[in-house]
């Protein structure tokens, strides 16, 4: 079984270790914003590609919703949904579109009853991704508020409650 095979059975640990990026990108920000986003996210860019896609299979949406969904990245279904799964699970919990594998909102569920501190997001209502933000960075995206912006027709990503509460708080 490979590190990131392993290690996306311990959503407890996964969530934590989000909690301690967030912080340590939060601390960053001042260096980021003397820095400029572009050239920060030259320097961001190829760590985050190369780990997430180690542990996550991150496909690079630049709008990061993990810790919303279980510690799977919703961009993993065949659809690419990001707000639940559709309607053609099967009743062994597998894929309508690829059948030997298992939903990726089944797992994501599964996985998010085992997060005391993002476990809850579950159910916040996510938009489609948004497709401009492809290939670009997600935790730069985070900085700068781009991850907030929606794809057209839909309305401005309301901010998190729970991330407000676990670290927006801090800054005030
Ligand atoms: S949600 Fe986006 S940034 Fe996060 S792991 Fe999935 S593809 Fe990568």
């Amino acid at each position: 079984m490979g590190l990131g095979r392993w290690i996306r059975d311990k959503p407890a640990f996964l969530e934590r270790a989000y909690q301690v990026s967030y912080a340590t990108i939060k601390w960053l920000r001042p260096l980021i914003l003397k820095l400029g986003f572009k050239r920060a996210s030259r320097l961001i860019l190829p760590v985050e590609r190369f780990s997430k896609r180690l542990l996550f299979d991150c496909k690079m949406c630049g709008q990061c919703t993990l810790h919303e969904t279980g510690m799977v990245c919703p961009m993993t279904c065949p659809k690419h949904l990001r707000n639940g799964a559709c309607g053609g699970v099967r009743s062994n919990g597998n894929c309508e579109v690829i059948p030997e594998m298992r939903c990726v909102w089944v797992v994501a569920y599964e996985r998010a009853q085992d997060m005391q501190i993002f476990g809850p997001e579950m159910i916040s209502i996510k938009p489609p991704a948004n497709h401009t933000l492809t290939n670009s960075s997600a935790w730069i995206n985070k900085i700068s508020e781009l991850d907030q912006s929606a794809p057209k027709g839909w309305a401005e990503i309301p901010h998190n409650p729970v991330i407000e509460k676990k670290f927006l708080d801090e800054d005030s």
